[in-house]
């Protein structure tokens, strides 16, 4: 009984030994953060309890699973300069937070069909911007730890709030820059939402995409007009062919008819790639100035706008309450 206990004991220990060894010499490249298992998803292992998000990294092809506050500071370095107020950065963090938890598959969200699993996408144009440690990194170059550790703020010290109308997360909209107002959801998107209400939006004048102006040629302009609608625009006849017909409450152009096409602003500022719907046209000999002001559609949060609010001495949840009227804010647990 006794030879055969040592024996065991030897293959045992010699088990160990080379246990010990495999695990040596799969050491070499140092600590793995991540947590392999195919090549095309990763698991970044939460710090802690939060919930987790499956993102997939468009620019890498990876659905990544993370936990939802790690994810969030990711967005806010990318939605938002990090060199913005605090408070600002806190607004934002939890208008995030509320768009992504309505996305969320485990919130009953309709999640994102560029990867299977997936509740977000790091893509700007189809879910919402995202960007890596890298990134922000390359970015913020020597401002990179302070730049971060705001962020990080921002998101963690509202850890897990969201905004709510009667109980449900709100749809969440936000831009750069306002025109000095903010517009109603209905001139924008397919229809309007209680929250969603015309409110000042002061002291953005001085941001630098307040003003910008965009000019074509008599030709180009026709010629763009007529791409898209299959219309004929006399290029000698703009001025009394392109008219501007109506505003919306924001002070925004709400329609405008070109050759007796009466189009919606928001289909003429996609055309002509402008920053806003608030804008005049100077007809010249041979050319056409399209002036706006603002940047972005104008609904909801003015990143700007948040700000400035900032400065004055608002904190986050006056800023929300400013431009998301009548929601709550709490916690989605
Ligand atoms: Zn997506």
């Amino acid at each position: 009984m006794k030879g055969l206990t040592n024996t065991r004991l030897v293959v045992l220990v010699v088990f160990i030994l080379i246990l010990t060894i495999l695990v040596k010499l799969n050491s070499g490249k140092g600590p793995e953060p991540f947590e392999k298992q195919d090549p095309n998803e990763i698991i970044i292992k939460p710090i802690n309890q939060d919930l987790e998000i499956k993102m997939y990294d468009h620019r890498k092809g990876q659905l990544v699973t993370m936990a939802l506050e790690d994810y969030l500071v990711g967005v806010i370095a990318g939605e938002m300069p990090a060199s913005y107020e605090l408070e600002a950065l806190k607004a934002q963090a939890v208008a995030a937070r509320t768009r992504t938890i309505s996305q969320m598959k485990s919130f009953g969200g309709r999640g994102c069909d560029k990867a299977q699993g997936a509740d977000i996408c790091s893509s700007y144009a189809h879910c919402q911007e995202w960007v890596s440690k890298e990134t922000m990194e390359k970015n913020w170059a020597s401002d990179y730890e302070k730049y971060l550790s705001r962020v990080q703020e921002a998101v963690y010290s509202t850890r897990g709030e969201v905004m709510t109308y009667q109980g449900e997360p709100i749809e969440v909209f936000y831009y750069s820059t306002s025109n000095g107002k903010t517009e109603d959801a209905g001139e924008v998107f397919s229809h309007s939402l209680p929250y969603y209400q015309v409110v000042e939006s002061t002291g953005e004048e001085d941001a630098p995409r307040f003003y910008d102006s965009v000019s074509f040629s008599n030709k180009e302009f026709a010629k763009i007009f007529e791409k898209n609608y299959k219309t004929k625009l006399d290029p000698n006849k703009l001025a009394s062919q392109v008219k501007i017909r109506s505003y919306t409450e924001s002070g925004r152009v709400k329609t405008i008819s070109l050759a007796g096409v009466t189009l919606k602003s928001t289909d003429f500022r996609m055309m002509y790639g402008l920053n806003s719907t608030d804008f005049t046209l100077e007809f010249g000999k041979d050319s056409v100035t399209i002036k706006t002001k603002g940047f972005g559609h104008g609904v909801g949060m003015s990143q700007v706008g948040a700000d400035r609010m900032a400065k004055r001495g608002s904190d986050y949840k006056q800023i929300l309450k400013h431009y998301y009227r009548g929601v709550s804010i709490g916690s989605y647990q």
